[in-house]
């Protein structure tokens, strides 16, 4: 057994509510308690934070790189390793690198380089999402429209292969490309399939929820819009209890106006979520980067192709929740849960992660009152210290 360490010095946000004057006890990994500190035992070694507060650690279930290294272009154990440290750094102790449509090869050898990561227990290392290649041509935002196509009997046993190997998996699906059958036979799998990149109609939507989709691929973006007449994959998003949704909340993605509105009308029990969908640049100087052979810049909080379509986003975790709480105005804990406790639920992990609660992980960070970042903590190990 491994000795207790607490933190004090700090409000504890447990992800529900908030401890003014207590310790958040934890060892092997695990939280054993949040105490008031005059109850601490001996035997516990407590680290002061020195003011700020403790909060759920991040979850980002959508993430194509950082640190320098894109997924795709890396799909190695050690690409893995860079793109959770990078994003360590703002908050993020939980993630699912995403593999942005490309070939089955190099989906083959992700699958391969994602399993050795949960082999070696990668901190932060969740599992992996795979957006594409079976999406709409359509709806392609970034994605090169020649690697898109229809899934076939391979692709699902390629994905069958990781069944249970990671702590969670999504793969993001368009109707265009992948039959109900395809979803369910996934989504039995455990997996959490999301519908994205795709121009179906609400009543299909419908029909794939009712098959097992779970969630909805940054909601807004690339996807059939809301009309009177036509509600199509953003109503269905937001009309579908059973149905979560990711949110790029940039302001470059989606107006503030439209992000509250979904906000506000999201019917439950699912929930919109934050993902940053952040691609190499994030925690790095780097001015450009190359997505399946073609240019990215970088420029004004945005990545674009040469055309301007939108790359994937130059935003990170903690950025992300500073915009939801100080320019869409939701309440700090709520901003917070969009980090942590949505995401977990989404991708079925809240009995152990998105909350401090006693048994769960040791995932959290610490944050300045102004929220800022201070350090990061992985299963009670301290990864990031700014
Ligand atoms: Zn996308």
């Amino acid at each position: 057994m491994s000795t207790a360490k607490a933190i004090t010095g700090a409000r504890i946000f447990d992800g529900a509510s908030w401890h003014e004057d207590a310790a958040l006890v934890f060892a092997g990994g695990k939280i054993e308690a949040i105490r008031p500190r005059t109850e601490l035992s001996a035997g516990v070694e407590t680290v002061d934070a020195g003011g700020g507060f403790v909060a759920p650690g991040f979850i980002d279930l959508q993430v194509n790189g950082g640190g320098g290294v894109l997924l795709n272009e890396e799909p190695t154990v050690a690409g893995l390793v860079r793109i959770c440290a990078a994003h360590a750094k703002f908050g993020t102790t939980g993630l699912l690198p995403t593999l942005i449509t490309d070939t089955f090869e190099i989906t083959a050898r992700t699958v391969e380089a994602g399993r050795q990561a949960k082999a070696q227990d990668v901190p932060g290392f969740l599992g992996l999402h795979l957006e594409g290649p079976h999406l709409s041509v359509a709806r392609k935002g970034a994605h090169d429209p020649k690697l898109i196509r229809p899934m076939e009997e391979k692709d699902v046993e390629l994905m069958l292969s990781c069944k249970g190997r990671f702590d969670a998996m999504m793969i993001t699906i368009a109707p265009e490309n992948v039959t109900t059958a395809q979803a369910a036979r996934l989504a039995e799998a455990g997996f959490v399939v999301s519908l994205g990149h795709t121009d179906t109609t609400y009543e299909a939507a419908r029909d794939y929820a009712a098959a097992g989709v779970r969630t909805v691929t940054h909601l807004f973006n690339a996807m059939s819009p809301l009309g009177h007449r036509q509600p199509g994959v953003v109503g269905a998003a937001l009309d579908i209890g059973s149905l979560h949704a990711g949110l790029i909340a940039d302001g470059v993605h989606v107006h503030p106006v439209a992000m509250g509105v979904a906000l506000r009308s999201k019917t439950g029990p699912g929930r919109i979520f934050i993902v940053t969908d952040a691609m190499s640049p994030i925690g790095t100087d780097m001015t450009s980067f190359t997505l399946n052979g073609r240019e990215i810049l970088r420029r004004d909080g945005r990545l674009t192709l040469a055309d301007g379509t939108l790359a994937g986003a130059d935003i990170d975790m903690i950025s992300s929740v500073r915009f939801v709480h100080e320019t869409l105005g939701l309440p700090l804990e709520e901003a917070l849960r969009m980090a942590s406790a949505y995401p977990a639920e989404a991708a079925r992990l809240s009995g152990r992660k998105g909350a401090l609660k006693p048994g769960h992980d040791a995932d959290f960070v610490l944050l300045t009152d102004g929220l800022g970042m201070k350090s990061t903590w992985i299963g009670g190990t301290k990864v990031h210290q700014e």
